[in-house]
């Protein structure tokens, strides 16, 4: 019965769902109220649980703090939400991050371009302040990543079970981890600018 239920489903490549994965960590750490992520069918094809369908690609994490042409209140809530993606993939392949926001982050490095022009035309004439924002999102991006790790990697289990992991089991699954319970985004990078943390 188990066999003919994962035989439903083509086999999704693990690289997938750790790259998901890092994005709904980092949205639900910055506070995102929703969360949830589908990998597309062999069609390119993502339905949603309200219906919401996604053409050409072959995974995504819709969430809360998404504004679609405006920036997140701090900036490096939107940035570190989409570089995590490739940050996880990074640790997971080997791959660097550079690299892959060529490949498989194609269209996450298109959202950070768009935000970092956004934010250095906010920046009232300071120079490279998006370059500045960028790399400091980036490094607190890549030290929440291995912190945490483990998270990443249950939380790709998960969503390997199904097409699209709703909603209620993303929150459920985070408030779960003993890891997580504590965590709170502005303490934890104050930890990591100080060092205490990998
Ligand atoms: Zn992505």
């Amino acid at each position: 019965m188990e066999n003919k239920e994962q035989q439903r489903f083509p086999k999704w490549e693990r690289y997938l769902s750790i790259h998901e994965a890092g994005h709904a960590l980092l949205a639900y750490l910055w506070g995102a109220s929703f969360i949830e992520i589908g990998i597309a069918d062999e069609n390119r094809t993502i339905v949603f649980s309200g219906g919401n369908e996604h053409n050409d690609c072959k995974a995504a994490c819709l969430h809360s703090l998404w504004h679609g042409d405006e920036l997140t209140p701090d900036p490096k809530a939107m940035l570190s939400i989409l570089i995590a993606g490739a940050a996880a993939e990074s640790v997971y392949t080997g791959q660097s991050i550079d690299h892959l926001m060529t490949k498989t982050a194609k269209s996450d490095s298109k959202e950070i371009s768009k935000a970092l022009e956004k934010i250095q035309k906010k920046a009232c004439g300071m120079p490279d302040h998006s370059e500045w924002m960028y790399l400091r999102s980036l490094s607190l991006c890549k030290s929440i990543v291995s912190i945490y790790w483990k998270d990443i990697e249950a939380l790709a289990d998960l969503v390997e079970q199904k097409r699209v992991t709703p909603h209620p089991e993303i929150i459920n699954f985070f408030e779960s981890r003993e890891s997580l319970k504590e965590a709170r985004i502005y303490q934890l990078i104050d930890t990591i600018d100080r060092g205490e943390a990998a």
